[in-house]
């Protein structure tokens, strides 16, 4: 039987790199978008013309209701999901002097509320206790929560601090009910996301500065995720691994 991803936030940088390995590794991929269709549907056209099956799906996951659609929509087209990768996310820049509510509900939507309400939808359907046949939840992190981010990243270090949390909770919460659950802290990784605090040129001076002394790939934290959503991680459950070479 075909295993089903759900990947949110799928259709570029990290995300983009977990649909297309989990592709690769067999899976029926399902790659959520918030706004760039183009992105999305370029690779669900990459993987099928590599012989793989993908749908791309749009969906604000940081809205109940639009997560929850997700989700229906993935067991109309692809059934019902065996892995789900929280991985849509937004980096803010805004220091705490000159914070205000917008900004806030922007960033906690995006990176907290959606591991709510697509856990949320992950458990009701993969939970033996309702009748589901187990799983598997990754959650993407960040190093910031316990470096506490970048300058002007006090709010999105604490999404991702508050993300650690509702990592193990989770883990508690439906270990018993066959749905591991695991959270990765990716470090400087080379995706569009660091547009907000100046590029490419700081993000390859800042990972010069790390142990291993360069950035990382969004292709080495799919590998990560894709292990731990594995059988091969059978008995890996509840932990935060760092991906972040030695930062
Ligand atoms: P990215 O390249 O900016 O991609 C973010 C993705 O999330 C996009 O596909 C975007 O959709 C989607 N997205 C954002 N808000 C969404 C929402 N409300 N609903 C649905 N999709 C939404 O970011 P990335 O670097 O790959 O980051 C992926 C995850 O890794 C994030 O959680 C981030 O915090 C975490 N992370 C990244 C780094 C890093 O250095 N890159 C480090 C630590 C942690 P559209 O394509 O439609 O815009």
């Amino acid at each position: 039987m075909q295993k089903t991803m759900i990947v949110t936030g799928g259709g570029r940088g990290i995300g983009a790199a977990v649909a297309r390995l989990a592709a690769s590794q067999g899976y029926a991929v399902c790659v959520n978008y918030l706004r760039n269709a183009q992105a999305a549907d370029a690779l669900v056209r990459e993987i099928a013309e590599s012989g793989g099956k993908a749908i791309a799906v749009q969906a604000d996951v940081g809205i109940q209701a639009q997560a929850a659609r997700l989700f229906e929509a993935v067991d109309a087209q692809l059934g019902t999901a065996d892995v789900l990768v929280n991985n849509a996310g937004l980096l803010g820049s805004r220091l705490v002097a000159e914070m205000d509510e917008d900004e806030l509900d922007r960033v906690f939507r995006a990176n907290v509320y959606s591991m709510f309400f697509c856990s949320r939808e992950a458990v009701r359907r993969m939970s033996t206790r309702l009748g589901g046949k187990g799983g598997a939840i990754v959650n993407l992190s960040s190093v910031a929560s316990r470096l506490g981010g970048l300058a002007g990243g006090s709010h999105y270090a604490a999404t991702k601090g508050a993300i650690d949390s509702f990592s193990l909770a989770l883990a508690k919460e439906v270990g018993a009910e066959g749905i591991r659950v695991n959270a990765v802290r990716p470090g400087l990784i080379r995706t569009d996301i660091h547009a907000v605090h100046g590029g490419p040129d700081k993000l390859e001076a800042l990972g010069r500065t790390t142990p291993l002394g360069r950035t990382g790939t969004a292709e080495e934290v799919a590998q990560t995720v894709l292990w731990l959503a594995s059988p091969q991680a059978s008995y890996v459950h509840s932990a935060v691994l760092d991906v972040a070479g030695g930062r």
